[in-house]
């Protein structure tokens, strides 16, 4: 194993055995702008490393439970394999339904996990400047954004505050899904929001549909099932 691998994987597994010599090596790790920085793996490398992690939440058996284990280390620099776009529903909680530790994941929080321009602006810093290689919108079941969405458009309910501005922004990402009369409308609306966010920052110039069309960055769907505890992919 090289040094580079090694730090990685000190990094990534958040091992209970990093205690007082991997703090030591941590704390000695590169900056972002080298190429030796941790987060320096392949789109489908950090889809690997959060898919297995929400395995291993989903079966109750979290390797990231030491949270003083690289403090160190993370005072200096962050270096996050994947960005996450989540919705602020409290049961979703990305750090732990991916078993990531700190450091790990660049989320950005609104509710019905929408990307907007200051999510935008987040998540360009996140690649460009802190080397992300991946981006996950993360929709979940049972959200009540989408939900309050489809009874505006379906029964013209009427929401107060700031709220319809929310809807608004929700409503173009599942319209299709309403037009679509499925059997369940609030699970398929919830995956068509999630696809329309992806595509939209597929093609969100000029930084991150750069990064996409070069192959350095990925953008991925999935939808949290907060009764199992799994992410699928959408
Ligand atoms: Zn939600």
């Amino acid at each position: 194993m090289n040094s580079k691998l090694s730090r990685r994987r000190l990094l990534g597994g958040g091992l209970a055995l990093a205690g007082a010599v991997a703090g030591a090596r941590l704390a000695a790790m590169p900056t972002a702008a080298q190429a030796a920085a941790p987060n320096a793996i392949s789109p489908d490398a950090a889809l690997e490393r959060i898919v297995a992690g929400n395995a291993r939440y989903a079966a109750n058996d979290p390797a990231n439970k030491d949270f003083s284990a690289g403090r160190a280390a993370r005072a200096q620099a962050q270096f996050p394999i994947a960005a996450i776009v989540s919705c602020a529903d409290s049961r979703v909680s990305p750090e732990l339904l991916f078993d990531q530790a700190p450091g790990e994941l660049f989320v950005t929080r609104v509710a019905g996990n929408f990307v907007n321009d200051d999510s935008l602006a987040s998540l360009e810093y996140g690649v460009k400047f802190l080397g992300v290689p991946l981006i996950m919108v993360l929709g979940h079941s049972g959200c009540g954004a989408i939900d309050a969405t489809i009874k505006v458009v379906q029964d013209d309910v009427q929401l107060p505050g700031h709220l319809p501005g929310l809807v608004d922004a929700l409503r173009p990402g599942i319209k299709a899904a309403i037009a679509s009369k499925p059997a369940d409308l609030l699970a398929a609306a919830t995956i068509e929001n999630v696809r329309h966010n992806v595509a939209g920052l597929q093609s969100a110039g000029p930084i991150v549909s750069k990064l996409v069309a070069d192959g350095k960055v990925k953008v991925v769907g999935g939808v949290y099932d907060i009764a199992t505890g799994k992410v699928n992919m959408v």
